[in-house]
């Protein structure tokens, strides 16, 4: 839980505050943009809400953020009640926003896939019981998904509790070396028929995002949408190797798309043709080709 003996001055005055734990993940940001705001590597709340759809959704900020730095001088318990069965958080078809984002995985975000053939878990949340009960009334989890090595968090726990199959690629398995399916080489593979795991090594060397659907492509810390450049993003630093990031960028031109669901970062949701044309661009823009 957030310190209030700890909250940053440049909170504005009020009920929601930000203490000096906050990691600057970004994620009460993406949640709450009318209360959050980074400044001077933090966030801060900027507005307290104004409104009862604000107050909501800070509420949902406050449960989602991975370290407990988000606070309230006094808890208003029914929205916080309704702010926390809204997880997971409903974005399109069957996929899902998993919310409760981790520390362990320095904050990422994970989804999950409701699926006739067996539920997936796209990178890993905190281990709850909110969850885990959530999860058996959606039927259960059949695959975890790891888009790389550091986004592992609570897989194992899940897997036992599911009997799920975890998946990482093989480059990246040492952190999670007795999984389940250890995917080797750099060709896509189709597990199931609305389904493709796309090795994207760059980021780290066993990098993966996986593509539901030809719809959603979770893409780890492979690419993400800048709300604030409002174009595509690829990482500059905590890069393995820039080449193989390059040729992973282009990979994904074979590929068709409408959203990026990212680890890290903003998600986006454009037709399907804008999206080819924001992955060319970034390609042009950072490697000239
Ligand atoms: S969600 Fe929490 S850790 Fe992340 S930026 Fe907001 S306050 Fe900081």
């Amino acid at each position: 839980m957030a310190n209030i003996s700890k909250r940053l001055s440049t909170n504005v005055e009020g009920d929601f505050f930000v203490d000096s734990t906050c990691i600057d993940c970004d994620t009460c940001r993406q949640l709450a943009p009318a209360t959050f705001m980074e400044e001077s590597d933090y966030s801060v709340v900027f507005n307290q809400p104004e409104s009862a759809q604000e107050e909501f959704a800070a509420y949902q900020a406050l449960i989602a953020c991975p370290v407990g730095s988000i606070g309230t001088v006094k808890k208003n318990s029914q929205v916080f009640a309704e702010a926390q069965a809204s997880f997971p958080l409903h974005l399109e078809d069957n996929v899902y926003y998993v919310g409760f984002n981790s520390e362990k995985s320095f904050g990422a975000h994970s989804y999950f896939i409701q699926h006739p053939e067996g539920n997936w878990l796209v990178d890993s949340p905190r281990y709850l019981k909110h969850l885990i009960q959530a999860f058996e009334k959606k039927g259960g989890i059949r695959y975890i998904f790891l888009s790389h090595e550091d986004d592992v968090a609570d897989a194992g726990r899940y897997a036992k509790t599911f009997g799920a199959t975890r998946i990482i690629h093989q480059a990246d398995a040492v952190a999670i070396p007795d999984a389940e399916w250890i995917v080797g080489g750099e060709e896509a593979i189709h597990p199931e028929p609305k389904f493709t795991l796309i090795p994207v090594p760059g980021h780290t060397a066993g990098s993966m995002a996986l593509l539901y659907n030809h719809c959603f492509l979770f893409s780890g810390d492979h690419l993400w949408w800048d709300r604030d450049l409002e174009r595509l993003e690829t990482p500059h630093m905590l890069v393995w190797d820039d080449t193989h990031l390059k040729q992973s960028i282009t990979k994904l031109l074979d590929h068709s798309f409408e959203w990026v669901l990212p680890g890290h970062g903003e998600r986006i949701h454009i037709h399907r043709h804008h999206m080819k044309k924001a992955i060319e661009e970034l390609a042009q823009r950072r490697w000239g080709s």
